[in-house]
């Protein structure tokens, strides 16, 4: 490949922080949070003009959708996202659990009043582009925005990117899932003036199980206890498309589920558009995954309201802000979680909070209904070879099985709040984030409400 040399210059330091966390989904907005309310002078930066991730900029709303009575949940910071949503209106109730959905739009909201209270930096509009690295530790960040080129110092650095964007450019180890196994993309959207009552009606006359995720070509695989729960799927409406021909057949691929239905007649969430062999990590996929997933979702969408009762005057009500990703890069971790530690209750050490037994993706689907649960262990997100380094959200450190369970939005609020607390506890203890003191981390996790064990 051809290249050019571009030429030196002096970048700016616009800013210096203790704790500087980069990205701002469920993991990194945990991770701010606790790291601030552990004491750190803490900066969140963000590449989009809203906090949240896949939450607010996809529309990703099923938070806890896996929760059944006999569910042990995790508790901390990632409960919290869910209580606040519902208190300040920014939720509807979730068809198929105990949970609510939080509303992806209305939570850009809820997270800025949580950025304020916890008294963090705030930094929306600016894209990590490089890390400042000097003899194996990290010292900060170069961000390039319509200010330019800058660079932000800091004592830690987390990396909760979802893409491990920071690990991987300093020169630790990541890797990716083949491309022809990974998760598939998906373009989200929601609709609106949808009749509710002849929508519910219709469910009500025809529900669907888990066990219709299964189709002619594909198959997964649960407990058996999974089979022949409620699931808010759709899939007749797209079969009569097809059969009609207003979608091609080579797209049976549209498919899928709602995730919640308002009274105001919002079908939110439709997770309806799968795009396969998608790699998020270069961009002429994701540019053509974009435009081929809003193709499909308006074919959809035509296919719905001429298929499913309730939604014949329903319209496109928005599109994920940017495609829905699910899998990149994973670090290489000093721990790398195994398929055992979430189908067998993992035990650790130095766990900093619990998951629920939930395993979905990679064809595995497993719910949580018997209040079996496992231990997150902190050394999956210390990546090998970067000081003052953490990686948080859904890029730690572990196999595939493992990762159809903490790439859950509750899992990587989960390890973002226990990276926070302990990049906190580092500076306050003049440790590398490698050497911390567990103990002293697992106390203040506790203090903030994080069930360890
Ligand atoms: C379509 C879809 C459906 C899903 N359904 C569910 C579900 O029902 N329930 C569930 O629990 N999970 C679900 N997931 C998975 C879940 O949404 C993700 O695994 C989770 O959001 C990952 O959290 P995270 O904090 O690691 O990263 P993300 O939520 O991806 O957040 C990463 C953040 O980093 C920012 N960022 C990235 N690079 C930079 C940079 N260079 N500079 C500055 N900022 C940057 C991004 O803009 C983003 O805000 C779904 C995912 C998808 C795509």
């Amino acid at each position: 490949m051809d290249t050019i040399t571009e030429a030196s210059r002096e970048t700016p330091i616009i800013h210096h922080t203790d704790v500087l966390v980069v990205g701002s989904g469920p993991g990194g907005l945990a991770a701010a949070i606790a790291s601030s309310r552990a004491g750190a002078e803490t900066t969140l930066l963000e590449r989009y003009g809203c906090f949240g991730g896949n939450l607010t900029q996809v529309g990703v709303e099923g938070f806890a959708w896996y929760r059944h009575d006999k569910t042990v949940d995790s508790e901390g910071i990632g409960a919290e996202f869910e209580h606040r949503a519902k208190s300040m209106g920014a939720s509807n109730p979730e068809p198929q659990s105990n949970s609510h959905a939080i509303d992806g739009e209305a939570f850009k909201y809820v997270a800025d009043v949580l950025v304020e209270e916890a008294g963090i930096t705030p930094m929306l509009h600016r894209t990590m582009v490089a890390p400042i690295v000097e003899g194996g530790v990290i010292k900060g960040v170069i961000v390039e925005s319509k200010a330019g080129r800058e660079a932000i110092l800091a004592k830690r650095v987390i990396d909760a990117t979802g893409d491990a964007d920071i690990a991987h450019r300093a020169g630790a180890v990541t890797h990716k899932t083949p491309i022809e196994e990974m998760m598939a993309a998906s373009v989200m959207f929601s609709m609106n003036g949808v009749d509710k009552k002849r929508f519910i009606d219709n469910v009500k006359a025809d529900p669907h199980t888990y066990s219709d995720w299964c189709g002619p070509d594909w198959s997964m695989e649960t407990s058996g206890k999974e089979d022949k729960l409620f699931s808010p799927y759709l899939k007749k409406p797209f079969e009569k498309a097809i059969k009609s021909g207003l979608i091609p057949e080579n797209l049976n691929t549209i498919t899928g589920t709602w995730g919640a239905i308002s009274d105001q007649g919002d079908l939110s969430y439709l997770n309806l558009i799968h795009l396969a062999r998608l790699d998020a990590t270069n961009p002429d996929h994701l540019t053509k995954g974009e435009m081929e997933g809003r193709r499909q979702a308006m074919l959809a969408i035509e296919a719905l309201k001429q298929f499913n009762p309730g939604c014949e005057n329903a319209k496109l009500r928005n599109f994920g802000m940017t495609l829905g990703v699910r899998d990149t890069r994973k670090i290489d971790a000093v721990y790398n979680m195994t398929a055992r530690d979430v189908r067998e209750q993992g035990k650790f050490d130095d766990s900093i909070g619990i998951f629920p037994e939930f395993i979905d993706g990679y064809g595995i689907l497993i719910l949580p209904t018997t209040g079996r649960y496992f231990q997150v262990p902190y050394r999956s997100m210390l990546p090998k070879g970067i000081r003052h380094l953490l990686v948080t959200g859904r890029s730690v450190g572990g196999d595939r099985d493992s990762h159809a369970a903490v790439r859950n939005m509750m899992c990587c609020a989960v390890n973002g709040q226990g990276a926070g607390v302990a990049a906190a506890v580092s500076i306050q203890t003049n440790v590398d984030v490698a050497d911390v003191n567990i103990d002293k981390v697992q106390k203040k996790l506790i203090e903030q409400g994080a069930r360890i064990h």
